[in-house]
C-alpha cells in the first residue's frame, strides 16, 4: 500500500543544508535580494535550532536570537533547547521574523519583549517608559540601607515603569510609597506593573516634580530624573534613540531638574530625610555642590558598577 502522507510536505532535512548554502550564496552574490525576503527565511520549513543558527549570525548575538525566538514562541528560553528539533508554525515564524527584522532595525529588546528584569522582578515596558537599568537597582540598594524610620514616607519622582517605588514597597511592605510623573501613558504603565505585583498601596501621582504634593512630607524622596543634556549625540545612539527624550533629557547642560527637584525637596523632607539622586557620570561634583548649597549634610557621591560616580544623597537637617 502506498504510503498516504497527510501532512504538507516538509523539505527532507538533508535539503535544507544545502538549499541555505544556495540562499546564502546568492545574497552575497545579489545583495539586494536580502532586503526584498523576510528576516528569516520563512519559505523553509526550520526548526529552532536552525532558525537560532541563521538569527543569531544577524543579530550577532545568540542570547539577542534566544530572547526573541523565546518570546515568539511565547516560552522560556531553556524550552528552546529541549524543543531543538521543533518547527515553528508559519504564524511563529512571522511572528519571530518581525522581531528579528525590528531589532535589526535598533529597536531595544525591552521594548520587543515587552519587559525588563529589575531587582528580581519584572517589570512591563513599552516606548513611554525609560528601560530600568542596573545603575537604577544600585539606588534602590542604596536606600534600603538609609536609617530610615519604619513606615518611612516615601515618594519616587519620575517613575516612569515605576521600577523604583514598586521596588521599595516590595522590599519594605512597612513603607508608605508614592511616585509621581508628569507623563502620563508612563503612569499608565506604573499602573500595570502596580497591579501586577499585588502593590496597589502605592499612591500614583501624576505631578510635574513636587508640584502637586505641595502639602505632603516625606522621609526619603529618590529620583532616577532626565539628566542627559539635550542634544548629547548619545540621544541619537543605542536603545536612547528610542526612549522617551522626556524621560532621558533636559535643558542646563542636563541638570535642570536636578537643579529644581534639590530646591523642591528642600521644603518637603522632614528634619532627618534623605535625598537620593540618579546622575550622569560627569554631574557627581556639580550635584554635590548643589546639595551642599541648599543646606544638606552627610553628603556623599557614589559610583556605578562601572565606577563612574552615579548617584548622589544627602540628609536634610
Ligand atoms: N542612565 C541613562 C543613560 O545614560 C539615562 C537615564 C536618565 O536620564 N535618567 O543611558
Amino acid at each position: 500500500m502506498v504510503e498516504q502522507r497527510t501532512e504538507n510536505p516538509r523539505v527532507g532535512s538533508s535539503i535544507l543544508p544545502l538549499a541555505t548554502i544556495f540562499f546564502s550564496s546568492l545574497f552575497r552574490v545579489f545583495p539586494l535580494i536580502r532586503s526584498t525576503v523576510s528576516v528569516v527565511n520563512t519559505e523553509f520549513d526550520a526548526d529552532l535550532q536552525q532558525c537560532l543558527r541563521q538569527a543569531s549570525h544577524k543579530l550577532d548575538s545568540r542570547l539577542e536570537a534566544e530572547i526573541l525566538l523565546a518570546h515568539a514562541l511565547d516560552k522560556g528560553r531553556s524550552w528552546l533547547y529541549a524543543h531543538a528539533m521543533t518547527r515553528p508554525d508559519t504564524a511563529q515564524m512571522q511572528a519571530f521574523s518581525n522581531l528579528l527584522e525590528r531589532r535589526l532595525a535598533g529597536e531595544p529588546i525591552a521594548y520587543l519583549t515587552g519587559k525588563r528584569e529589575f531587582f528580581g522582578r519584572d517589570f512591563i515596558v513599552n516606548k513611554d517608559v525609560l528601560i530600568p537599568r542596573p545603575e537604577t537597582e544600585h539606588l534602590v540598594e542604596r536606600a534600603l540601607e538609609l536609617p530610615l524610620p519604619a513606615r518611612a514616607r516615601v515618594i519616587d519622582i519620575g517613575t516612569g515603569s515605576g521600577c523604583i517605588a514598586l521596588t521599595l514597597a516590595a522590599e519594605r511592605p512597612a513603607w508608605q510609597v508614592a511616585a509621581a510623573d508628569l507623563s502620563p501613558p508612563a503612569l499608565a504603565v506604573a499602573d500595570q506593573n502596580r497591579r501586577r505585583l499585588g502593590l496597589e498601596q502605592v499612591e500614583l501621582v501624576h505631578s510635574d516634580l513636587l508640584a502637586e504634593l505641595q502639602d505632603r512630607e516625606f522621609d526619603l524622596i529618590i529620583s532616577n530624573p532626565p539628566y542627559v543634556a539635550t542634544g548629547d549625540p548619545h540621544l541619537d545612539q543605542g536603545d536612547l534613540r528610542f526612549e522617551p527624550a522626556l524621560a532621558l533629557a533636559c535643558d542646563g547642560n542636563g541638570l535642570k531638574l536636578i537643579m529644581q527637584l534639590i530646591e523642591q525637596a528642600r521644603r518637603q523632607l522632614v528634619a532627618g530625610g534623605w535625598l537620593l539622586i540618579e546622575h550622569g557620570h560627569e554631574q557627581g561634583e556639580p550635584v554635590a555642590s548643589l546639595f551642599e548649597g541648599t543646606g544638606f549634610q552627610q553628603i556623599k557621591t557614589e559610583t556605578d558598577l562601572a565606577g563612574l560616580p552615579r548617584l548622589t544623597l544627602g540628609q536634610f537637617p
